[in-house]
């Protein structure tokens, strides 16, 4: 699943009420695929790629980090 759609189903499933299962498995997700965007980042970086593509890739990861944030700072009422 990428990036954005994670960040769609989380947006989605908290107005709803999500529960801290449910936003621990997102949190998960999101966590493996910024891990996994930093090894490709590397990669790109060995390999002296389009800067466009490297730039691409560090707004994915800035997006996921950041809703990382997000879920780690939800507040349970
Ligand atoms: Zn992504």
């Amino acid at each position: 699943m990428s990036c954005s759609s994670l960040r769609h189903r989380f947006e989605e499933e908290r107005v709803r009420g999500i529960s801290f299962q449910r936003a621990m498995d997102i949190y998960r997700e999101v966590e493996g695929s910024v891990a996994a965007h930093k090894v490709e980042l590397e990669e790109l970086r060995r390999t002296n790629a389009d800067p466009s593509r490297i730039n691409h890739l560090q707004e994915h990861i800035n997006d996921g980090e950041k809703l990382l944030q997000e879920i780690k700072s939800l507040h349970l009422h």
